[in-house]
């Protein structure tokens, strides 16, 4: 029951209204803790890696880890590669074992994207129950290997959305649309919900079949997030925040403690200060007790 892929938990989270949350870890400690957090809350849960981290850690070492963890865990948990411009590698994790693959060729020509895409759905689900996302439009800001300036950023068009999904055969799709990676620079972004919510009435209207992402997650306002939802929104992805905890965690502990050498202090608080704002993010998403 919990080896699951992106798809599955969506479609049932699209259905009852509420979202997965699906949250970016560079190291074990993170990951351990935003299992905890999902179990302590009893919400289905996906777990990303940026190819930076699959990379560094061995995507095979992920994977080994991430089905102890979720073979044992009463929830269904997907392990997502996020943002991977390159099809191979793409491939390379399909094989390796995550079970959701996402190929970002947002920044390719339409054309280009669609070709990337399809090649990367076919291989995977030729591999077994694995899910693929792609992105139409671009998010801007910061996300490994892909960086786009604020200005730039071109939101996902409803028509062409609906072309990409039934050309490329896509499971899940991320329409850019107006969501930032890295940190908001006003208070209240400028996020065009109605986007989404015809996008979503185009491609689920009539019962729900490639659910929606939602990236640039960290520091979105809560009743944004409530009307991201109720617009389609079925899976939020938060990494910078996760980031900021555990750097900041890190840091003050060590100023705190300056004399003591003992890493695994260092490790409790921040693991602690993860499972928090992880669980602080099940309870926005609505998620808790959906398991
Ligand atoms: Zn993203």
């Amino acid at each position: 029951m919990s080896i699951v892929n992106a798809k599955e938990i969506m479609i049932e989270a699209a259905r009852g209204k509420y979202a997965v949350g699906a949250f970016n870890i560079t190291d074990l400690i993170q990951l351990e803790a935003v299992v905890e957090a999902a179990k302590e809350k009893k919400a289905p849960l996906i777990i990303q890696t940026s190819v930076k981290p699959s990379k560094f850690l061995d995507r095979h070492v992920l994977v080994a880890i991430y089905r102890t963890l979720a073979e044992a865990a009463p929830i269904p948990i997907c392990l997502h590669l996020d943002h991977c411009t390159d099809v191979e590698y793409c491939k390379q994790c399909a094989d390796a074992g995550y079970t959701n693959i996402m190929i970002d060729a947002s920044k390719q020509t339409f054309e280009e994207n669609i070709r990337q895409s399809k090649e990367v759905v076919d291989y995977s689900h030729s591999v077994g129950n694995l899910s693929v996302e792609a992105e139409l439009g671009t998010v801007s800001g910061v996300e490994d290997q892909v960086k786009v300036a604020e200005d730039e950023a071109a939101l996902a068009n409803p028509a062409q959305a609906a072309e990409f999904v039934e050309r490329t055969g896509v499971d899940i799709f991320a329409p850019a649309i107006g969501t930032a990676h890295g940190v908001y620079k006003t208070k209240n972004p400028k996020i065009d919900f109605d986007r989404l919510g015809k996008i979503n009435q185009i491609l689920n209207g009539g019962g729900i079949k490639t659910p929606l992402v939602v990236h640039g997650g960290t520091g979105l306002p809560e009743d944004y997030i409530k009307r991201l939802i109720e617009m389609g929104g079925a899976k939020f992805n938060v990494s910078t925040e996760l980031k900021h905890t555990l750097i900041d965690t890190t840091y003050e502990y060590i100023i705190a403690n300056r004399d003591e050498y003992d890493p695994g202090k260092i490790d409790s608080a921040v693991k602690d200060a993860i499972r928090m704002a992880v669980g602080h993010w099940i309870d926005m998403l609505g998620s808790a007790g959906k398991a």
